[in-house]
């Protein structure tokens, strides 16, 4: 019987490195204030480092440049990369261009254009090219993308795209924007939406602002990892820069979010662990009232509880990542939902629980952790809010059930049933009592 918790050795040879690699080349560049370009340049000879051990770009298979890792590997190795916000980038797979590498992956595999791995897919891959991800528009529910109202209209061998999108991760930095709008508003929005490559450059692109936020209300523009407004104003883009068939705009975006909501839950899991670190450190180490802080039965209940919720969400995330490998990202749909809004939740309250056992130099930006609070609490909302995958979940979950009068469980109504059933044996047991 298949039933197997371990990681094969040759793999965990390669974690083990991984853990180190990140723990002593990438934690101490966090602290240097570094602008954009200098952190490019720093990271480069870590960049080459990961190329030489073939860990490059993990998350595509490998005649696309990738490993070809399945989802629990690519899991498992996120978990020790997202300790770090520079964990990916340095590995070749930060979001949103490891999202959308995929998705041009998953594009040229639909339609067998493979021009496009030479524009846009090995640029992307090499980190010649920096990408952005257009989706959300501040004028519709971004939790319901069938509301979409950018659009885009063929006009001979062009395609006319016109919307104001926003939140578009490295869209100041970017340069090309992955697109999607609308192409046929007569048919059901999910066979009703494209998405194109437009080039920043294009003109009607407008780079409005980059939204200041919880990450950084005062907002540096063209700051990598900020998130930009963009108004797309006639943008005329060439018609092989659709990505995949038209209409398939719903597809690519699942083929992007589900393997990238498995690595987002192992990085959290990565951040979670880290926070759990520091809260066990500090409370060995602070003393207050009479005992140490790890001597309070409180502390000790947040300790407790966070082990606990961070298992339960590496457990459910392995297994969700394991049943993507069996088979697919479709199939797996409930899984994948779980474990987003179970994941952010214990992110957010494992950073939460350390935070207040560092008291005021947890507040502080003496430690890392105020900037990991900022950041688990946009877990709640992007790649779709909570509220959207419980409601998935609980609707699937539902189907399983019909509705009844009397509950199936009503404890005198199945007596009944039981001493109809059981007359003869009762009738036995009470003579046999007399
Ligand atoms: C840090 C960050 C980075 C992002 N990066 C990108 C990016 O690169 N590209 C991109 O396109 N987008 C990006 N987004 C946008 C993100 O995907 C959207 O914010 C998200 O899909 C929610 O859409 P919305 O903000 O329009 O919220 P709305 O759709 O307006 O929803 C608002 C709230 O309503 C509630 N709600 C919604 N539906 C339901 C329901 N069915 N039941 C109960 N309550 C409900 C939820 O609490 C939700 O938070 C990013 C967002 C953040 C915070």
């Amino acid at each position: 019987m298949a039933w197997d918790f371990a990681t094969e050795p040759e793999f965990e040879e390669k974690l083990v490195w991984m853990r180190e690699f990140v723990h002593e080349e990438i934690f101490p560049i966090e602290t240097l204030k570094l602008s954009y370009d200098q952190v490019i340049k720093v990271i480069k000879p870590l960049q080459d480092q990961v190329r030489a051990k073939g860990l490059w770009a993990a998350h595509l298979p490998g005649e696309l440049g990738g490993v070809g890792f399945g989802q629990v590997k690519l899991g498992l190795m996120h978990e020790v990369l997202g300790q770090t916000p520079y964990g990916p980038v340095v590995f070749g797979n930060n979001a949103p261009d490891s999202g959308n590498a995929e998705l041009l992956a998953t594009g040229m595999e639909m339609t067998g254009r493979h021009d496009i791995r030479e524009r846009w897919l090995d640029p992307l891959l090499n980190g010649t090219m920096r990408s952005g991800f257009s989706m959300t528009e501040p004028g519709t529910a971004g939790s319901d993308p069938r509301l979409l109202a950018s659009t885009a209209v063929r006009d001979g061998e062009e395609w006319v795209l016109n919307g104001r999108k926003w939140y578009t991760t490295n869209g100041s930095v970017a340069d090309i924007l992955i697109v999607m709008a609308v192409t046929n508003p007569e048919v059901h929005p999910y066979q009703g939406s494209s998405m194109f490559v437009v080039p920043v450059g294009t003109p009607g692109v407008s780079i409005l602002r980059d939204v200041g936020s919880m990450d950084d209300p005062e907002v540096t523009y063209g700051r990598f990892g900020n998130h930009a407004e963009i108004l797309y104003e006639d943008v005329r883009v060439p018609a092989d820069h659709l990505i995949g068939p038209e209409g398939s705009g719903f597809l690519l975006a699942q083929a992007r979010l589900g393997p990238g909501r498995i690595h987002h839950c192992m990085r959290w899991l990565g951040q979670s662990q880290r926070a759990f670190d520091m809260m066990c450190e500090r409370a060995l180490s602070r003393y207050t009232h009479g005992s140490l802080l790890a001597d309070k039965q409180t502390v000790q209940n947040w300790i407790a509880d966070s082990r606990a919720e961070m298992h339960a969400a590496r457990l459910m995330t392995l297994h969700a990542a394991w049943k993507m490998d069996q088979v697919g990202a479709s199939a797996s749909r409930d899984e994948i939902a779980m474990i987003k809004y179970y994941g952010a939740t214990v992110l957010h309250n494992v950073i939460d629980r350390s935070l207040q056992t560092h008291g005021s130099l947890g507040y502080s930006a003496d430690m890392p952790l105020e900037a990991m609070y900022r950041a688990a609490r946009a877990a709640r909302i992007y790649d779709g809010p909570d509220e959207v995958h419980r409601q998935t979940v609980a609707r699937h979950a539902l189907k399983n059930y019909t509705a009844s009068e009397v509950p199936s469980d009503h404890i005198p109504t199945r007596a009944a049933a039981a001493r109809e059933k059981f007359a003869g044996m009762l009738e036995f047991l009470e003579a046999d009592s007399a």
